[in-house]
């Protein structure tokens, strides 16, 4: 999956960085702010979406087709609510980025803490949305994006900083 830096939209990249920034200032040792997620093929969203909606033999066929490496079936489970073409992830560029948090040992730290620390910086920006706020089953802790923006919007090419 993408996580390149030049398939996000500048805006949201300029963000990520400055609130990154901000956030190893303020909590100098923890563990470090990475970009994990920007853009996403047609394929990829198709292949997550089936994750836990279909058997691992079909999830890892259709994973096979994206280019994505298979899963056991201990992880097939629910990852994303969004099929193809419906998340703000599969358009170029990107409309939204999530992030993860690099351990010294090279790891990544996913803990509810981290995500809190950094959307509390990141919310200081009134563009953007974070996906932990969202309610029950759709709340998505590593989840940023242009706040208010939806894929029919991104589609009817509406600009997401003039929204
Ligand atoms: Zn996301």
């Amino acid at each position: 999956m993408g996580r390149k830096p030049e398939f996000l939209h500048p805006y949201l990249l300029a963000h990520f960085r400055r609130t990154a920034a901000a956030f190893q200032a303020r909590y100098p040792g923890a563990p470090v702010p990475v970009l994990t997620e920007t853009h996403r093929s047609s394929e990829e969203q198709t292949a997550l979406y089936a994750q836990g909606r279909n058997t691992p033999e079909e999830v890892n066929r259709l994973r096979k087709i994206a280019g994505l490496g298979p899963i056991a079936p201990a992880q097939n489970k629910v990852v994303t609510h969004a099929p193809a073409g419906k998340s703000l992830h599969n358009f170029s560029p990107a409309l939204a980025y999530d992030i993860g948090f690099r351990t010294t040992d090279a790891g990544l730290d996913w803990s509810e803490q981290l995500f809190r620390q950094f959307a509390a910086l990141a919310r200081q920006d009134p563009l953007i949305e974070w996906g932990g706020e969202w309610p029950g089953a759709k709340r998505d802790m590593p989840h940023f994006q242009f706040k208010g923006m939806t894929w029919a919007k991104a589609l009817a090419g509406v600009d997401p900083l003039r929204l």
